[in-house]
């Protein structure tokens, strides 16, 4: 079963080793390391339709970008292209695919071609862009289970960078909570504090603060992650970065996912025990309605964080 809506046909273009190309003839060779020994990192970013400026805005370009970089860096790919390239490439099949909705970008750079495990080239890249709503879980949230797996750890398969290969430790606890009929998974790391989801952080709410692993809790350097920690003053709300033990989920007041892809996302209950009354918290609510407000444009205060597609 695939649980990705499949938007295929809504695509017009993608982009590949810098080229607009239609999707069905963009390739990647059946030898490629990038395939086998998954020597691929990539980035998803979200943008947002702003209806009153109808403009498309890409959320938090720049950091993605960086966070790119530093997994280039670790894959020590030969001489990948530039960051000012890779956001052209961006910027040009959101052109090219002339979407007015929200939509999902992903970006992936790796070893093409005949190689081995070793090999850092020849380097191929790909964009792809399609239309992505809101999860519906935005409104109701769901309950998720501490999965049995541990979270990949610093010294194996280092989290911090956004590597293809550490995709398989996300799927283990991804299907695993599936099968036992859970919304999601938390994964512990290897010291058993809380690190993060298959695809995304996480906030629990104690004493009226909500606390986050910090960055060497074996997570993945989310930029929504810092994007909450960085405005949630400003909404009134307090945050806090430290270890999380298992059991202050089971304590926690409130609860959230977050991500590019579920952005801000209720958690309801931990193992069949709820958080809170079981229903989303009130400052998750305050979150989410100052992350709607930065996202499209309607808070000028960070109008940083954005970068408009057509009006350039
Ligand atoms: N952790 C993991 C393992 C992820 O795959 C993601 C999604 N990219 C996140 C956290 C959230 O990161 P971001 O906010 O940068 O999307």
């Amino acid at each position: 079963m695939n649980t990705t809506v499949d938007s295929r046909a809504q695509i017009k273009f993608v982009s590949q080793n810098n080229q607009l190309v239609p999707y069905a003839d963009a390739k990647i060779s059946i030898m490629a390391p990038g395939l086998t020994f998954g020597a691929l990192v990539f980035e998803g970013y979200r943008a947002y339709w702003n209806e009153e400026k109808q403009d498309l805005f890409i959320f938090r370009l720049e950091e993605h970008m960086r966070r790119l970089e530093f997994s280039m860096d670790l894959l020590e790919l030969d001489n990948p292209p530039s960051i000012e390239t890779f956001t052209n490439d961006i910027l040009a099949t959101l052109k090219a695919n002339a979407f007015r909705e929200d939509t999902y970008i992903r970006l992936q750079v790796y070893v093409d071609d005949w190689g081995s495990m070793l090999a850092t080239g020849p380097v191929g890249s790909s964009v792809i862009c399609r239309p992505r709503p809101r999860v519906t879980d935005f409104s109701t949230g769901k309950q998720f289970v501490v999965s049995s797996w541990r979270r990949n750890a610093e010294n194996a398969s280092p989290p911090r960078i956004k590597a293809a290969a550490n995709y398989l430790n996300s799927r283990m606890a991804g299907l695993e909570a599936k099968r036992q009929g859970a919304g999601g998974a938390i994964l512990l790391n290897e010291d058993g504090t809380v690190s993060e989801g298959p695809g995304g952080c996480l906030f629990i709410m104690r004493d009226g603060v909500f606390i986050t692993p910090d960055v060497t809790s074996g997570i993945l350097e989310s930029v929504t992650r810092r994007t909450i920690l960085e405005f949630a003053a400003s909404a009134g709300v307090e945050t806090v970065e430290r270890t999380v033990g298992r059991t202050e989920l089971y304590l926690a007041e409130e609860a959230f996912y977050c991500g590019t892809g579920q952005e801000i996302m209720p958690i309801t209950g931990f193992d069949g025990r709820l958080v809170g009354d079981g229903a989303p918290g009130p400052a998750t609510r305050k979150l989410q309605a100052a992350f709607d407000e930065i996202v499209r444009g309607r808070n000028a205060s960070y109008d940083d964080w954005l970068t408009p597609v057509y009006n350039d």
